[in-house]
């Protein structure tokens, strides 16, 4: 079994990454950069943001595991404590751990622009943003005129997203087994001349979402933990992606212990 490790760079990340190759020798597991089965990350969400977009090409052949060295994270369900038993259990051949991968949806990203069009993956979401003035925009679903848009922004999401920035926004949490995105609006204007359906939607799979910006206004993204700006777009096609993301699940962990972990974190009142 060949692994490789992405840290967040602090201290503690750092040290947990020593000790793992420390381990996983003595397992017998091979340090591979360029070709590994499963890629470890160590730290938070982030970090598992960052080990996805580094493998996002290789994503029909590896896993993906999480250890968090802060707070438990939605990515990494591992405590440093268990970087031993992390170890062991990942050197035992496949056919000892038979269910122990899930497959999640992710988000299809096309972007239209004037120069041709760029394909993006994103784990958690896409975002769109004006930048010197009110985002507006025309949004179709399924080529059909939808609404026009007046706002901040709109932002997009996966399942596994649905409780990072799309759950700010008051979208809803959805289990990431459904092959769906979400589209929650960011500050939208509504009064009588200008109306937004207020509500996120949740788009099955085979349907799209297209966006058409104003004409001619730069505009500014953000795909996961990534930002960047163009000013020749077009148009922006979002549906769920035909990838998929495999993570390592070495033992049963329910999304929705998770969301009451992450999110309630206590034990519910007496009533
Ligand atoms: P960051 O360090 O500021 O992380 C933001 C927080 O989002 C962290 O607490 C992280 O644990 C949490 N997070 C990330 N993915 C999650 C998920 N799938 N479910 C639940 N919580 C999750 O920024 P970063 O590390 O660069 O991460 C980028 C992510 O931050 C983006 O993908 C976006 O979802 C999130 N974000 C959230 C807001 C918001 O909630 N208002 C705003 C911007 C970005």
């Amino acid at each position: 079994m060949k692994y490789f490790i992405i840290n967040r760079g602090d201290e503690v990340s750092q040290a947990l990454h020593e000790r793992f190759i420390r381990l996983a020798d003595q397992y017998g597991l091979t340090l591979d950069e360029e070709q590994p089965d499963t890629v470890l990350s160590i730290g938070g969400d982030g970090t598992m943001l960052q080990a996805f977009h580094r493998y996002k090409d290789q994503l029909d052949r590896l896993s993906f595991v999480g250890l968090h060295t802060g707070r438990l994270g939605f990515f990494a369900d591992w405590k440093p404590e268990e970087l031993d038993t992390m170890a062991r259990v990942m050197a035992r051949p496949p056919e000892e751990h038979p269910h122990s991968f899930v497959e999640y949806p992710l988000l299809s990203i096309e972007l239209h622009t004037a120069d041709g069009m760029e394909s993006r993956l994103a784990l958690n979401e896409f975002t769109i943003k004006g930048i010197e003035e009110t985002m507006v925009a025309r949004l179709d679903v399924n080529d059909v005129i939808f609404e026009t848009f007046r706002g901040d922004g709109i932002c997009i999401s996966s399942p596994s997203g649905s409780t990072a920035y799309n759950k700010s926004l008051g979208g809803a949490v959805i289990h990431p087994s459904i092959p769906c995105l979400q589209i929650t609006e960011i500050a939208s204007i509504n009064n009588r001349v200008f109306r937004t359906v207020g509500s996120p939607l949740v788009l099955p799979k085979h349907h799209h979402c297209d966006i058409y910006p104003q004409a001619g206004k730069r505009m500014s993204f953000s795909l996961d933990h990534l930002g960047f700006q163009r000013d020749n777009l077009v148009s922006i096609r979002t549906s769920v992606a035909k990838e998929t993301i495999r993570f390592a699940r070495y033992r049963p962990y329910p999304f929705w212990s998770r969301v009451q972990r992450a999110f309630i974190g206590q034990e519910p009142t007496e009533f």
